[in-house]
């Protein structure tokens, strides 16, 4: 089934299917591309690698310069300890030690769908008891839910779900990435990534719960000050729309919480990669 829906395009992510955006750019080349930035930079290696073969050269009993092969290997070593990093640039020393996708396979994809139904459920009993306590909802009082009603629903999930991508993109451009933004399924839906971007553990954690935990702040926010008022069950629909797309988020941050925070993550479109010092 899923490698049916995967023949038209279609992959499912955070609870919902997904149309792969422009396929025929080849993503994932271009993303292999950015993930090697040392083949990339093919000046900077060749430079170090020049360094460090004088001094090898230097060091061999052919040379008598012994003084100025340790002092160039002492300088090769600073090079490669600390070297001058590009903003998102991968340390040298690191190496991935996790790839992970939620569409890597097909039960990982069922139980991404079935924790976002879940979140579903739970955030909405949540939001309800904040509606009804902080909202002033009244419990007994039935609404008219017209075709304006409903059309005012549709773009208030829609502005949520952008909202909740231009999120992740405005905390990744705070940390120095330049995010791009896709559209996926025919347009109807968002994606913020910065392929090759490598972050702090901590600031990757940030990216992922920034949405969940800001717009759900927002939300309960909005209920305080139009308590009383129709707006109360619009920002309540909201907020289970954005809990229930965040389920790939808490996700991935309790993953990468499993790392020291001394790891470095890369954002995917639909998951993560993981890097650790070499030991
Ligand atoms: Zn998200």
């Amino acid at each position: 089934m899923r490698k049916l829906l995967a023949k038209v395009g279609v992959t499912t992510v955070e609870g919902y299917a997904l149309f792969e955006y422009a396929p025929w750019l080849n993503y994932d080349q271009q993303a292999n591309d950015i993930r090697s930035p040392t083949a990339q930079n093919a000046t900077a290696s060749a430079h170090r690698r020049e360094i460090a073969r004088s001094a090898t050269l230097a060091a061999s009993v052919h040379n008598p310069s012994r003084q100025l092969a340790n002092a160039e290997r002492r300088s090769a070593m600073l090079d490669l300890h600390n070297p001058m990093l590009a903003s998102g640039s991968l340390p040298n020393e690191y190496q991935e030690v996790l790839s992970w996708k939620v569409t890597e396979n097909l039960s990982r994809v069922i139980l991404a769908q079935a924790l976002a139904l879940l979140s579903f459920f739970i955030s909405g009993v949540v939001f309800a008891v904040v509606a009804v306590s902080l909202g002033k909802l009244p419990l007994s009082s039935s609404f008219a839910f017209g075709l304006s009603e409903i059309g005012v629903v549709l773009v208030g999930v829609v502005l949520t779900l952008v909202v909740h991508e231009l999120t992740h993109g405005v905390v990744m451009q705070l940390f120095g990435a330049k995010p791009t933004y896709g559209l996926l399924w025919k347009g109807m839906l968002l994606y913020a990534t910065s392929p090759g971007y490598a972050y702090h553990r901590n600031n990757y954690i940030v990216i992922a719960l920034a949405p969940f935990v800001g717009i759900s702040t927002l939300v309960v926010l909005g209920m305080w000050f139009l308590a009383g008022t129709t707006w109360v069950v619009l920002l309540a629909i909201c907020g289970v729309v954005n809990a229930s797309g965040a389920i790939g988020d808490i996700w991935m941050t309790m993953i990468v919480l499993r790392y020291a925070p001394t790891a470095y993550i890369m954002d995917e479109r639909a998951g993560i990669r993981v890097f650790l010092p070499i030991s």
